[in-house]
């Protein structure tokens, strides 16, 4: 962007760093606009996953969560394209906008329920629920290996292990 443009945020004189949907803005009033965007709400109806059918409005609050809670490293390893191109069963009612995402930690299927404040930027994971797992449960419900039914698995988001046997499974990183 050339430096001679100015932000046309009105009463600011500062060099436009960036764009915002047909807007030239500094930094500062980046996330300013795009709040004024998500605020206003998507044009049109959402779908049948509940997503809006306004690209604008998904890319912007895609854009101001990370302008200002995964820039706080709040965001749970989300990032502004898996909310904006993963993200469904949007519920928009001011100060929160709320959405469901799915994560695949190795193992599992989760679903995420997060919800952002257009007030106060806070952005938190409300509940996580297990959709579909590759791990057997034990008689008492433990995650258990699906091969040799131990419970000495090694559990992290990247690889799950069993302590037993060979069993193993790595994150897929494509979905992750
Ligand atoms: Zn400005
Ligand atoms: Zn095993």
């Amino acid at each position: 962007m050339q430096s001679d443009v100015r932000c046309d945020w009105p009463g600011c004189t500062d060099v436009a760093t960036t764009r915002v949907h047909g807007r030239t803005v500094c930094c500062l009033h980046m996330v300013d606009a795009l709040r004024e965007i998500v605020k206003k709400g998507p044009n049109g109806p959402l779908d049948n996953e509940g997503r809006p059918s306004d690209s604008q409005w998904l890319n912007s609050i895609g854009r101001l969560i990370a302008a200002t809670a995964i820039e706080r490293g709040e965001g749970g390893g989300l990032t502004p394209a898996k909310i904006s191109d993963r993200g469904y069963d949007f519920q928009i009612s001011p100060p929160y906008v709320r959405f469901s995402i799915e994560r695949h930690p190795a193992g599992f299927v989760n679903e995420q329920h997060w919800a952002f404040n257009l007030d106060t930027d806070e952005f938190c994971c409300e509940s996580e629920k297990t959709l579909r797992s590759d791990l057997g449960t034990d008689e008492n419900g433990r995650v258990c290996c699906p091969d040799c039914g131990s419970v000495e698995l090694v559990i992290t988001p990247g690889e799950v292990r069993c302590q037993e046997c060979p069993f193993g499974r790595l994150h897929e990183h494509s979905l992750q």
